[in-house]
């Protein structure tokens, strides 16, 4: 068996195209969405994730406002750039792009962030809302694989669905959205036992460690779903991703790429989420 490819570049786009579509219709009531990224030093990664955002906000018609601090720039200074965005009503999302420096504490500054325009979905009580079945705003990874489920028909009610990582940005806020479909869903750690016994029962597995190689194919159950989250620079410069890609195919039913799979799909849905920030208005704001 060769697994199929699940494309999250074609779907990336498709969505990205709807968002286009919401974009234009609030054009014409006079809203421009508008997204807000915080950028803090000068990390490599970050600022190629930074431009790719804004890049994708420009592309789908939202108005876009990167901010570059510099790397000695205080906390009181960012959480006063925090405050100022939270008054800003061009401005429906904020993400303050992690990691931070080592001086300052992240929860405090996405705490700052008004829980109605955290497009991250990282906020304590959006976190919250998710997990007790009434989110607010999805954390964008998660949501993109939820996509990319739904897009593949793949059926959760009463799957086995087992997660390698329980981040809180992308595996724990991933067990709730499965959960919610009505998956089994099981959450490993770097503490589980005997991390096979557990990904070979699953039907659909979401690996996102960051540990490259960590899920080979003997790990995997014959027909099962493979996602894997993971983004790692091989010692030869290729990215790779958490899940051996050619030991995995041959036993998988589908399984993402990387690159091409859940990268694009996370960046779609931060449009998403920042549209829907917008098409709730300022009404709804605080009523969550
Ligand atoms: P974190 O480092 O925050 O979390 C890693 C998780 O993996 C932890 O829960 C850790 O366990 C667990 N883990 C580590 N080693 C093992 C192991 N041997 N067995 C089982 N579990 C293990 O990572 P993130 O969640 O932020 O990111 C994970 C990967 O996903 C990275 O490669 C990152 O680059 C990528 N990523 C990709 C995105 C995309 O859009 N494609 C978006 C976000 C992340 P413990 O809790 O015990 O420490």
């Amino acid at each position: 068996m060769t697994a199929r490819l699940i494309d999250g570049k074609a779907l990336s786009d498709t969505v990205k195209s709807d968002v286009s579509k919401r974009v234009l219709s609030l054009k014409e009531q006079g809203i421009v969405p508008g997204l807000a990224v915080v950028l803090v030093g000068e990390d490599p990664a970050s600022q190629v994730y930074v431009r790719n955002k804004a890049a994708a906000c420009d592309k789908a018609g939202l108005h876009s406002r990167v901010i570059r601090l510099a790397s000695d720039t205080t906390e009181g200074e960012l959480l006063d750039v925090v405050h100022e965005l939270n008054a800003d009503t061009t401005i429906h999302g904020i993400l303050v792009q992690l990691p931070l420096p080592a001086h300052m504490d992240a929860s405090l500054v996405i705490e700052a962030i008004s829980a109605d325009k955290d497009v991250d979905g990282f906020h304590i009580s959006n976190a919250g809302l998710l997990m007790t079945g009434q989110p607010l705003f999805r954390p964008c990874t998660p949501y993109g694989i939820m996509k990319m489920l739904e897009a593949e028909n793949v059926s959760l009610r009463g799957a086995e669905a087992v997660i390698v990582g329980a981040s809180n940005i992308v595996g724990k806020p991933m067990a709730m959205l499965l959960l919610a479909a009505g998956a089994t869903v099981t959450l490993c750690n770097s503490k589980t036992r005997d991390l096979g016994a557990q990904t070979r029962r699953a039907d659909v597995l979401v690996v996102a460690t960051g540990k490259p190689g960590i899920v080979t194919g003997d790990m995997i159950k014959p027909g099962a779903v493979v996602i894997d989250v993971g983004i790692n620079r091989s010692a030869d410069g290729r990215l790779v991703g958490d899940v051996d890609f050619e030991s995995a195919k041959a036993v998988a039913a589908a399984i993402t790429p990387v690159p091409g799979g859940v990268g694009p799909m996370t960046i779609a849905m931060l449009l998403v989420n920042t549209v829907e920030a917008a098409e709730r208005g300022p009404a709804e704001r605080g009523a969550a």
